[in-house]
């Protein structure tokens, strides 16, 4: 009789069996799963699926929320980063207070429990900026949880006010930052980082401001983005980094891999750099999802996969590959879409509930720190606002007429103070 585990090497097979005998592998036997072919990939799959099971279950999650990218213009050239806007670009935009609020107003009225607020570095950014952003959305949505401020921000929001990173973290816990985003990650490679994204925050400051973060009760997501310059041996020292750092603080609330969007990555363009292999292919994909569960799921528990990366259909086999989460509704989604992704900017909550039945799953509201909101049945129905919108582009706005709106542009602060 066939068996997936013929597929494997003696070596691997125990590997595996380890994992499924809930011990958390060695370095050397995380190595052992790396280039694999492609039938050992969906063998790897089909032991994630299993260990998820036994892990979190068969819910899935998602939560209902909005991105709010307020600026693209960055000091900063990563170039894997197709979003970026440099000040002088009539494509810069710059969102004000009075427009942020409208945006999260509009989704607390349709049903979101979380803002995520993301961006470039603006140019002489007043350095109290995102703290009185937040102190902002705090006063006005005590309700609303705000997910906000990546790592490489936080660094620039301290070294603009000239405090220590742990200084500018307490001050913006204290305004009512709720959780951030541990994205800046890419991956914890300093070599590579230099090559990618030569500026870009460094892997010890990334994972010293996660640790003060965590040290503070302010939990964090993880990511990795692959698919670009990487080997695979780099998913592997990544994914053992992030489980470290677990283990000393807890403080990670999922782990999440990025697909690199590579369409429109100033990457794409540079012919001195590897550019032929950009991109995932799709068992690269499923390979990194499987391994996050195999080693991360002990002590993560939860390993999303993005809809807004990979599209619907691959982000609907993921949840067979290790996945238990959805990720966010987001409503509005400007990185991935600068960047080439072609899988819109809101996916509404009855169409990842959709997508969930069809795996065969029950799907689960959760709030940004996993408490199920709400439960449902296999007849999908609901009164979501969201699942009413028709034209998403025209009531939330697009990334196009956010970069073509003159009323948007982006005014350096020589000229006039930051609003
Ligand atoms: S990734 Fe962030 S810091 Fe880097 S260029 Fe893009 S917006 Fe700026």
């Amino acid at each position: 009789m066939l068996n997936p585990f013929d597929e494997f090497q003696p070596s691997q097979r125990e590997a595996l069996e380890a994992a499924l005998s809930d011990h958390e592998l060695s370095a050397d036997q995380a190595y052992s799963l790396l280039d694999l072919t492609p039938r050992q990939v969906l063998s790897l799959s089909l032991v994630a699926d299993l260990l998820r099971r036994q892990q979190c279950g068969d819910q899935v999650s998602y939560v209902v929320n909005r991105n709010i990218n307020f600026t693209n213009v960055c000091i900063k050239s990563c170039r894997f980063c197709a979003f970026s806007r440099d000040h002088r670009n009539e494509e810069g935009y710059y969102l004000d207070f009075e427009e942020i609020l409208r945006r999260v107003d509009q989704a607390d009225a349709f049903g979101a429990t979380e803002v995520c607020v993301q961006a470039g570095l603006p140019p002489k950014m007043e350095g109290d900026l995102y703290i009185r952003l937040t102190r902002a959305i705090k006063e006005k949505f005590p309700h609303i949880h705000i997910h906000a401020f990546s790592p490489e921000e936080v660094l620039y929001g301290a070294v603009r006010s000239k405090c220590s990173t742990l200084e500018y973290l307490q001050e913006l816990k204290k305004a009512g930052l709720d959780t951030l985003p541990g994205t800046s990650a890419e991956v914890l490679d300093q070599k590579l980082r230099d090559t990618l994204a030569p500026g870009r925050i460094t892997v010890e400051q990334w994972k010293q401001i996660i640790r003060e973060a965590h040290s503070l009760g302010l939990r964090t997501t993880s990511t990795m983005m692959f698919g670009h310059l990487e080997t695979q041996k780099h998913w592997v020292d990544h994914m053992l980094t992030l489980r470290d750092m677990q283990s000393e603080t807890g403080g990670f609330t999922e782990f999440v891999p990025l697909g690199f969007v590579y369409q429109e990555a100033p990457l794409s363009f540079m012919k001195e750099l590897k550019t032929d292999s950009l991109g995932p292919s799709g068992h690269e994909v499923l390979h990194v999802h499987a391994l996050a569960r195999i080693l991360l799921g002990k002590s993560f528990r939860n390993i999303q996969a993005s809809w807004v990366k990979e599209g619907e259909k691959l982000a609907s086999l993921l949840l067979t590959s290790g996945c238990n989460d959805l990720g966010g509704t987001l409503i509005n989604e400007s990185i991935s879409t600068a960047a080439g992704a072609r899988h819109g900017q809101l996916l509404s909550p009855s169409r990842l509930r959709k997508i969930i039945f069809e795996a065969g799953r029950e799907p689960v509201e959760r709030s940004t720190l996993y408490k199920v909101l709400k439960t449902f049945t296999g007849d999908n129905e609901t009164d979501d606002a969201l699942d009413k919108v028709e034209n998403a582009d025209q009531l939330f706005g697009s990334y196009r007429a956010l970069t073509e709106a003159k009323e948007n542009r982006f005014v350096h602060p020589n000229k006039l103070s930051l609003r």
